[in-house]
């Protein structure tokens, strides 16, 4: 690890490009802005990159199923989830194209696939299948449906493998390493034609010119918005921090695929789902409730949670389930609002030129993240 000082080369360096934030959104837009003639900072204040939701979330690959139509959320992951995986087979990232079902159990469940399945289609997700219950048997014996929804093109991903992909792209586009550990974005001050980012790092305070600011500090994002003058609640930008907790189960794993419900209609959660990861091992969650501060303990009760699964997974016993780990969701949905849309502007039009917000990056921004590293890309190269 190495913080500012051992970069800094002038009282006040000038540099082309500063990223807030070291999770898989930092590190995939850094990778697409890198360039060998191009100084650029991405600013971590944890001692390693993706500690925060980047390494606390299901890792699946979404296909793009149930976002709604015309929104960033559906339009990336839709344009991204083909990019994953031949990012993952080129690269060595540990993959696996496992497939999701999302079973109904009753007519009410049965009419929400329909609805599901029609909203997909329309944003573009083109291989879905509607299943009846024999089929539902023959993909997974011990998952208990009467209709589900088959997605292949879902899978699940080593997140870490990804960002330390995205962390070699940018190492070696631009020739030296952009990541500086430690170090706390602490203040931005508009300078005519640029940003002067003050931050600590390593215990000492620094500041350094930019000519362009990438916001992708994750759950904090609207207090950065708010270090350069943005109103987060006139602008809709203030964050609602919503947990989401996982219980591991021990044994077998009863299925190999993910299997979903359907979402439940608060839409705060996807459901609680089966996760398998990449070395077998079986977890269910997220379940999703709003939290005032950070912290990672599963706080959840086993009850209604094991109630959940059991409605899919008849057989798994109470008693081998166990808290395993929980992650926060950066929601611009406060409780009882309607599902909000991933923020991604270049904020040149509120006064703000260079300045590049992403607010709100919840599910599915790991899987998104190379389209919305695209889309940041070509408003750094239209600007710059
Ligand atoms: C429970 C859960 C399950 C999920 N499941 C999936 C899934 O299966 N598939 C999917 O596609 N998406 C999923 N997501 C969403 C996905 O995890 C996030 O969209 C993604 O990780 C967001 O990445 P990020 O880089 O924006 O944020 P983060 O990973 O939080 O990174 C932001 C970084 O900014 C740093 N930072 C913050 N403030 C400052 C500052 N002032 N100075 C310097 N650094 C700062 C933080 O330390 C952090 O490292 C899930 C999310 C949750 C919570």
């Amino acid at each position: 690890m190495y913080t500012f000082c051992f970069r800094l080369e002038s009282t006040l360096e000038k540099v082309d490009i500063v990223v807030v934030g070291a999770g898989i959104v930092g590190l995939a837009i850094a990778a697409q802005v890198a360039r060998d003639d191009r100084e650029i900072y991405v600013l971590e204040r944890e001692t390693s990159h993706g500690q925060a939701t980047s390494s606390r979330n299901s890792e699946v690959i979404y296909a793009g199923n149930y976002y709604p139509r015309g929104s960033l959320k559906a339009e990336l992951c839709v344009k991204a989830n083909p990019v994953i995986y031949e990012i993952c087979r080129e690269n060595n990232v540990p993959f696996s194209q496992v497939g999701k079902i999302i079973v109904a159990n009753g007519e009410e469940e049965v009419r929400q696939l329909e609805g599901i399945i029609a909203g997909a289609r329309a944003n573009g997700a083109r291989d879905l299948e509607l299943i009846d219950e024999d089929g539902v048997h023959e993909l997974e014996p011990d998952v208990k449906a009467d209709a589900a929804i088959l997605s292949p093109s879902t899978g699940i991903v080593d997140a870490h493998g990804l960002m330390d992909h995205f962390l070699r792209e940018a190492r070696l586009k631009s020739g030296v390493d952009p990541l500086v550990l430690d170090t706390e974005v602490t203040g931005i001050q508009e300078k005519g034609d640029g940003y002067e980012v003050e931050m600590v790092s390593g215990g000492e305070s620094f500041s350094v010119e930019a000519r362009v600011v990438i916001n992708s500090a994750g759950l904090y994002a609207d207090r950065v918005a708010e270090m350069v003058g943005f109103d987060i609640d006139s602008e809709g930008y203030r964050i609602h921090w919503c947990k989401g907790d996982y219980f591991s189960l021990t044994g077998k794993a009863p299925a190999k695929m993910l299997v979903y419900p359907p979402p439940p209609l608060d839409a705060a959660s996807l459901g609680i789902h089966s996760v398998p990861d990449l070395t077998g091992r079986l977890k269910f969650g997220p379940n999703a409730y709003y939290v005032d501060e950070i912290n990672y303990k599963v706080e959840s009760e086993l009850e209604p949670f094991w109630r959940d699964i059991v409605r899919y997974f008849p057989m798994v016993r109470r008693e081998d389930l166990h808290p395993d780990m929980s992650g926060i969701r950066a929601k611009l949905q406060a409780p009882g609002d309607p599902v909000k849309d991933f923020v991604i502007r270049h904020e040149e039009d509120k006064g703000y030129p260079g300045f590049i917000n992403l607010i709100g990056i919840e599910s599915p921004g790991l899987t998104s993240s190379p389209a919305i590293a695209e889309m940041v890309g070509e408003m750094v190269e239209e600007y710059l």
